[in-house]
Formats: structure tokens, sequence, C-alpha cells
């Protein structure tokens, strides 16, 4: 087997993670992590992101073992399982903020719903039931979504519920606070 340096594409890298799995829980046990932390996160934060490989959401946030909920899918959309996983994070575990993140180059701005759901039903022969929820705009989308988590009625009407994008390049976070719609029209025309 080749040396964990050697990380690429090939069939067998999960042996290679393996490997370093069993040197995590032996340094973790030398370290006095014997026992679980409680399954409450300790910041009370439940983070929603995309799942894109380029963003470290425990680097970023300085975030450990034990401190927050992490929930990724492609595009990090509200999804009836990500709602699902909030009721649960909030009303059995407790958290009571939640932070939303998208990206720049998130490949779900490239996909259609259609397109991307016909090729898939020409390589595998099946159709799929579920949408993509891709979208032209990540600035857009975080704030369509944010608005769908402050009403949804599985959440606390009292949680916090911030959205940010992600800047792959600089590793800055942009939040956005209003619809990048309303706040790039005319200071005359209505929000759609
Ligand atoms: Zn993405």
């Amino acid at each position: 087997m080749s040396a964990p340096e050697e990380l690429g594409h090939a069939q067998g890298t999960t042996d290679i993670l393996l490997a370093r799995a069993a040197s995590f829980a032996a340094r973790r046990r030398v370290a006095g992590g014997g026992s679980a932390r409680p399954a409450s996160p300790a910041t009370g934060v439940a983070i929603v992101a995309c799942m894109d490989a380029r963003i470290n959401l425990e680097a970023i946030f300085g975030l450990a073992e034990g401190d927050a909920h992490i929930l990724r899918n492609a595009g990090g959309v509200v999804t009836e399982d990500i709602e699902r996983s909030l009721a649960v994070s909030q009303h059995a575990l407790g958290t009571t903020e939640i932070i939303l993140i998208h990206h720049t180059r998130c490949g779900m701005e490239t996909l259609t719903d259609d397109g991307f759901r016909a090729s898939l039903a020409e390589r595998t022969g099946v159709r799929p039931t579920w949408r993509l929820q891709s979208f032209t705009s990540a600035a857009e989308d975080v704030w369509r979504s944010v608005t769908a988590l402050r009403s949804s009625p599985f959440l606390r009407a009292s949680a916090s519920v911030r959205g940010f994008v992600y800047d792959v390049e600089t590793g800055e976070l942009d939040e956005i606070t209003e619809s990048p719609q309303s706040a790039a029209s005319a200071p005359t025309q209505a929000t759609a």
C-alpha cells in the first residue's frame, strides 16, 4: 500500500484514509480523548454548507470536536433533509444559531436542473425523482435559503439565521444581509 502522502484517485484510497483514522484514534487516546464529548454542540451553532472540498469549515471557524453541527450537501441548499436535521439540531440538541454558506466558483451555478437530470438519466437509465436545486447566483440563493429557514415552522422563531458567500480564493466570508436583487435594482423599484 502506498504511503499516506501518495493520496490519489486510484482505488484503495479508502484504505490509506483508514490507516490515518487508526493513527488518529491512537493519538486521541494518548491525548486523553478516551471519552465522548456531549452530543449537544458546545457553541450552539449548526452550519449548513456546500460540500465543496475547498471549504474547510473547522479551520475557518476554529471549531474542535464537539463544537458544532455541520450539515453539507451539493450547493449547501436547504432540502427537506436539511430542515429535518436542523429540527433535530435545535429541538433535540439545543442549537440556537444557524450559519448558511455558499461559495464562489460553485459547481451548482454551472449545472441546470433539467440538464443534469437528463444527463443522469442517459448515463444510468433511471430518471431521478429529486430536484438538483441548482442556482445561478450564490448570493441570491443564500438569501432565499436564509429567508426559508427563518420562516420554517419546524425551527425556533428566535434562532439566529445568517448567510454568507465564502470566497475560495481569499478565504473571506461575505455576509448577505438583504436580497441581492433588491440591492441591485433601482431605488424606486419595488422589491420583487
Ligand atoms: Zn459548491
